[in-house]
C-alpha cells in the first residue's frame, strides 16, 4: 500500500484489519449502468445497494480500496450532524427536513444492520456515544442536543458533572450527554466488508485507477482513467469526499479539506484500562478544538483531533499535542506507550451539513461529512443508489456551491483553530456548577 507521507500505512487500522481487498486496476473499456468514483464508505455503500438492486456497477478508486478517510477514521459511528434538527427543518422545510432528520436518526442502525446482514468482521460495538461538555457553551450545546433529539424520539440523556465523571473515568469535563444510537468498529475492516459484499453482489471494483477525465457519451457518461482505460455508464456517482481532486471541474471547491490526526497506545495495563471509559463509550467533546477518543477491544487508548494550524492538511503531522491532551484528561496515561500515529482528510462544507450535489444529468456527488462520515457516508451511498433507481430520497439535491476565496482556506482554518483555542479557555474559566451539578 502507498504510504509516502500520507499517514495511511502507519495506522493502527492497517496493522489490525481483516485482509485487504484485492482489486485489479482497470484496463481497456467496459460498460456499466453506473460508474462510481471513490471506494470509501460512500462509494462502496452505493455500489453494494445498486448491485443488490440489479444494477451493473463499476467503482474506480485512485489508490487502494478504502485508502481515504474510510480507512483512517476514529472508528466512532456517530448519529447526527453538526447542526440540530430545528436547523435542518429551517434549511429544508418542515416536510423535507423531517425526512432528513429521520434518515440521520436511522444512519447508525444502517451501519450495524449491514454488518449483521453481510457478516462483516469489524469488531462492532454498540456502546453509547458520550459527548463531554466543556464550559458554559458546551453545556448549552449538549442541552440543546438532548432536547431536540429527545423530541425526535432518540435515546439521549443529559449527564451532570458527577455522572459524566463516572462514565468517563475523568473529571475533565463539566457535564455531558449520552446518545445510545452510536457505536464503534474497526473502520478499515468495515470498509473491506462493504467492498466484499458489493463484489459478491456483482459490483466490479478497480483500484489504482484514478478517474482522470469525463465526457458526455450519448445520454450517459464516459470516464477515462489516468492509465487510459474507460468506463461508459448511464449514471455517474462521485464519492471522493476529503480527497476530491480536479476530476470534476469546481467540485474540490465545494469542500475545505482539513487533516484530522490520531495516536494510539499499546494495550493498557488492566487496572488503567478498567478505569478509563468503563462502559465502553466513545467520546468527543464540545470545544472548538475538540478531541475524540475511546479504548478499543484490545485495550488500546486511541485519541484524535486537529493537527498544526499552520499546516492544516498535513496527514502525517506531529501528534504530541493529542498525547498531551490525553494525559490532561486521563492522568493515568502519563507513562503510556504510544505505538501508532496516523491521519487523514475530513471534508468541511459551508452549511456544516453533508451535500448531495447534482452535477449534471444523471450525475451526482455525495460528500462533506464534516468529520462524521462513518454512518452518514454509508447512508449517503444508499440514498445515491436509491436516487439512481428513481426514488425521491430524503436528502435534498443541491446545486454546486463552491466556497468563495477557496485558495485562502488554510488561513481561514488557522484563524478558526487559534481563535477557537482562546474561546475554549475563556469558556472553561467562566463556568461553575449549579444546584443540579450542571456547570454554567
Ligand atoms: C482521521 C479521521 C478521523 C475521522 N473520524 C471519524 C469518526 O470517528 N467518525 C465518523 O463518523 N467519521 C470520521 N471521519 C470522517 C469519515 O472517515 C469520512 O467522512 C468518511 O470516511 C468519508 O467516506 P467517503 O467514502 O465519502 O470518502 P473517503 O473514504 O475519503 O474515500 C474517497 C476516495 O476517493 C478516492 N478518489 C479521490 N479522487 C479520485 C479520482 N479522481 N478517481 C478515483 N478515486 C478517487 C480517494 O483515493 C479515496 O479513497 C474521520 C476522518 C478522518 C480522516
Amino acid at each position: 500500500m502507498d504510504s509516502a507521507g500520507n499517514g495511511f500505512a502507519k495506522s493502527l487500522w492497517v496493522t489490525t484489519a481483516e485482509p485487504a481487498v484485492d482489486a485489479p486496476a482497470l484496463t481497456g473499456g467496459i460498460d456499466a449502468d453506473v460508474v462510481v468514483v471513490g471506494a470509501g464508505y460512500t462509494g462502496l455503500s452505493s455500489a453494494l445497494h445498486l448491485a443488490e438492486m440489479g444494477q451493473s456497477v463499476a467503482v474506480l478508486e485512485a489508490r487502494e480500496i478504502a485508502w481515504g478517510g474510510s480507512g483512517r477514521n476514529g472508528a466512532h459511528v456517530n448519529p447526527g450532524w453538526k447542526v440540530l434538527p430545528s436547523a435542518i427543518r429551517a434549511m429544508y422545510g418542515k416536510e423535507r427536513g423531517g425526512r432528513v432528520v429521520r434518515s440521520i436518526d436511522g444512519s447508525c442502525d444502517l451501519v450495524f444492520d449491514l454488518i449483521a446482514r453481510h457478516v462483516i468482521e469489524c469488531a462492532p460495538r454498540r456502546a453509547p456515544y458520550l459527548r463531554g461538555a466543556y464550559g458554559k457553551s458546551g453545556i448549552r450545546e449538549v442541552e440543546n442536543w438532548v432536547r431536540e433529539w429527545g423530541e425526535a424520539g432518540a435515546p439521549v440523556a443529559l449527564k451532570n458533572a458527577a455522572e459524566t465523571h463516572e462514565l468517563m473515568g475523568s473529571t475533565f469535563f463539566h457535564g455531558g450527554m449520552e446518545d445510545a444510537r452510536g457505536g464503534s468498529l474497526q473502520p478499515l475492516s468495515y470498509a473491506y466488508g462493504l467492498a466484499r459484499a458489493a463484489m459478491k453482489a456483482g459490483a466490479r471494483l478497480y483500484a489504482r485507477s484514478p478517474a482522470s477525465t469525463v465526457a458526455r457519451d450519448g445520454t450517459g457518461w464516459s470516464v477515462t482513467t489516468a492509465g487510459g482505460a474507460k468506463v461508459r455508464a448511464q449514471y455517474l456517482l462521485l464519492a471522493t469526499n476529503g480527497y476530491t481532486d480536479g476530476f470534476w471541474p469546481g467540485l474540490r471547491r465545494q469542500i475545505v479539506p482539513v487533516a484530522s490526526l490520531q495516536s494510539a497506545t499499546a494495550p493498557l495495563a488492566d487496572d488503567i484500562r478498567r478505569a478509563i471509559l468503563p462502559g465502553g463509550h466513545h467520546v468527543s467533546d464540545t470545544r472548538n478544538t475538540m478531541v475524540y477518543f475511546r479504548v478499543d477491544e484490545t485495550g488500546r487508548f486511541q485519541i484524535g483531533g486537529r493537527g498544526n494550524p499552520f499546516d492544516p492538511c498535513r496527514q502525517d503531522g506531529d501528534t504530541h499535542h493529542l498525547r498531551a491532551e490525553a494525559v490532561r484528561i486521563f492522568p493515568a496515561l502519563k507513562d503510556a506507550n504510544w505505538e501508532f500515529d496516523w491521519g487523514g482528510l475530513v471534508a468541511m462544507t459551508k452549511s456544516h451539513t453533508p451535500n448531495l450535489v447534482e452535477l449534471g444529468p444523471n450525475a451526482y456527488a455525495g460528500l462533506g461529512y464534516c468529520g462524521r462520515g462513518v454512518a452518514m457516508g454509508t447512508m449517503m451511498g444508499k440514498q445515491m443508489a436509491e436516487l439512481v433507481m428513481g426514488e425521491d430520497v430524503p436528502l435534498p439535491r443541491e446545486k454546486m456551491a463552491p466556497f468563495a476565496f477557496h485558495r485562502f482556506r488554510n488561513a481561514g482554518i488557522a484563524w478558526h483553530m487559534i481563535s477557537g483555542r482562546f474561546l475554549d479557555r475563556l469558556d472553561g474559566w467562566r463556568s461553575g456548577p449549579d444546584s443540579k451539578g450542571m456547570w454554567r
